[in-house]
């Protein structure tokens, strides 16, 4: 027997909607290329979401088109998010750190029809127009005053939405269908379009408004989303946030510790969101200024790794720290660390340990971990292996690309995340390293995240990254690549000293490197594979 309730299509528009009726004080605020900080409510924002949508209409744009945006943080990019997926049409955020090579391949893969950019990114666009599509068309998202200089035609945002009316009726279609592309970084081969539906998209607001922001930032707080709006689409936060009411400040380019102090300061951020390069820069505005930014209680770090170092300084001034791990192919969320009350309540240290890990599978995402012929792992703390997911925000393949597809997902329909983990039997998991990254020594794992945390617990360590360099007899030998705190360099004796708690002798680098900074992937991870290919040379001790 059926249940007797209504169904109705789960549509990216109905969240504007709400917003703007429920939400009427909800506000975006955002650091613009033009230089200042602009305001705008949820219902004033509804009213552009409309205009741009008409704009779109006007130019051609149909059910199923890809529009690409290549742009920062801000108000704008927001109702590009709205206005493309809620008529229909797919919006394909870009990352403006990707090479050349990667922006061409994405722009013809996806076969974008139009592509906004901020002001900023006319360079790139000069660079590379001769090889996207001949019939992409260009918007640049800022006003007439400020339009600048370009080649390739490209028509104004501010003026596109001038005389276009206040109201667009949505249309209503099967919520299976397309909204979002974003495609993953491709540390090797090209990269691949993790394709988002509508429904997906409303399922995981909901999940991370109600397992994850609902349970720890207060109604009506400032959220800041410094995680990209170009990067898994902000980890959600635009769908979830105006869909509880929180206001989002939006950073715009000015990414650095003394430009987010100042903005959250000044904004009263309750709750702020990224991966842990950018708070490096924060915290060094913090000491800076011996103070935490007004109202700042609570912090997001996913997309790589969060120091354990950094969990303990953040926790040590009072910020809740919510530790959370998730990939594109996840929209992205997989575990968040709002952590059980017998957590908090553990020893300061044995709480900041398991603040360390990733946290609870939020629900809706399945975890198995494998070994190497398949077979399932315990979940007992102990057995280690490759973790795969599923659930209904979790890629079934990638976009136009079966040979991805074929190798990504198991003959279960599970989608083989490439990290090696644990899980214990609370559910907490525990990312020991990407399978890439792991080191292998004499037949051995050494986890290159431990090893990290544990030279990063030493004062004189600012940041560093464990990367394997080849070796005649054990295979692959740890070397830690570093960036110093101060004028002091630790000498390699005494990380060893201070490693040796959690660490077996031969588990310990053999050397390290000292380095004036680590190099960034295009989502601002650690890119050790880069510093692979820069030390490739390099002969060990
Ligand atoms: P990419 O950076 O490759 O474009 P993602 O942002 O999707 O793609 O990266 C997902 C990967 O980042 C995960 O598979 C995992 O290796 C790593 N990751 C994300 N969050 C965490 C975390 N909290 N701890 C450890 N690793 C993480």
């Amino acid at each position: 027997m059926k249940g007797m309730m209504q169904h109705r299509p789960l549509l990216i528009s109905s969240i504007i909607e709400h917003a703007a009726e429920a939400h009427k004080t909800g506000e975006i605020v955002s650091v613009r290329t033009e230089g200042d900080v602009h305001r705008q409510t949820y219902p004033q924002t509804l009213k552009r979401v409309y205009r741009l949508a008409n704009a779109l209409k006007g130019l051609g744009i149909e059910m199923g088109d890809r529009v690409a945006t290549l742009a920062w943080n801000g108000y704008r990019h927001f109702e590009l998010y709205y206005a493309i997926s809620g008529q229909g049409a797919v919006c394909h955020t870009i990352n403006p750190r990707l090479s050349a090579e990667q922006l061409i391949y994405i722009v013809n893969h996806a076969e974008d029809k139009l592509l906004f950019l901020d002001a900023t990114f006319v360079p790139i666009i000069e660079g590379v127009k001769d090889e996207l599509p001949k019939d992409l068309r260009f918007v640049i998202m800022t006003d007439r005053a400020h339009m600048p200089e370009n080649s390739f035609d490209a028509l104004c945002y501010e003026e596109l939405l001038e005389d276009q009316p206040e109201s667009f009726d949505w249309p209503v279609f099967d919520e299976d269908t397309a909204a979002a592309l974003c495609y993953t970084s491709g540390t090797t081969g090209n990269p691949k379009g993790a394709l988002y539906s509508h429904r997906s998209t409303l399922l995981h607001a909901l999940m991370l408004g109600g397992l994850v922001m609902g349970q720890s930032i207060p109604a009506e707080s400032k959220v800041m989303p410094v995680v990209p709006l170009f990067h898994v689409n902000a980890w959600g936060l635009p769908y979830a946030s105006p869909m509880l009411g929180y206001s989002l400040v939006m950073p715009g380019p000015a990414l650095d510790g003394e430009s987010l102090f100042r903005l959250m300061d000044t904004e009263g951020v309750y709750s702020a969101w990224g991966v842990p390069t950018v708070w490096q820069g924060l915290l060094a505005e913090i000491e800076k200024q011996g103070r935490k930014p007004e109202g700042f209680a609570d912090i997001v770090v996913g997309g790589s790794a969060a120091p354990r170092k950094m969990i303990e300084t953040f926790e040590k001034m009072g910020v809740h720290v919510g530790h959370a791990w998730g990939m594109t192919e996840m929209s992205p969320i997989g575990t968040h660390g709002n952590m059980p009350k017998w957590v908090q309540k553990q020893p300061f240290d044995r709480m900041v340990d398991l603040k360390a890990q990733q946290g609870r599978r939020a629900f809706g995402v399945d975890l198995k971990i494998v070994d190497e012929d398949g077979n399932r792992l315990p979940h007992d703390g102990k057995a280690v292996g490759e973790l795969y997911v599923r659930g209904n925000t979790i890629v079934s393949g990638y976009f136009k690309n079966d040979e991805a597809t074929a190798k990504a997902i198991d003959s279960e329909g599970w989608f083989g995340t490439g990290d090696i983990a644990s899980i214990d039997d609370n559910g907490i998991l525990n990312i020991q390293d990407r399978s890439k990254d792991l080191i292998k020594s004499g037949g051995e794992w050494i986890s290159s995240i431990d090893l990290e945390n544990a030279a990063m617990s030493h004062p004189g360590v600012a940041s560093c990254a464990a990367i394997a360099m080849p070796h005649p007899k054990w295979d692959e030998r740890p070397v830690l690549v570093a960036v110093a705190a101060g004028t002091e360099k630790p000498s390699l004796d005494e990380l060893h000293q201070h490693m040796l708690e959690h660490f077996a002798k031969w588990q310990l680098p053999d050397d390290v490197i000292w380095a004036k900074e680590l190099p960034l992937t295009a989502t601002g991870k650690v890119s050790k594979l880069t510093l692979r290919q820069t030390y490739a040379d390099y002969k060990l001790p």
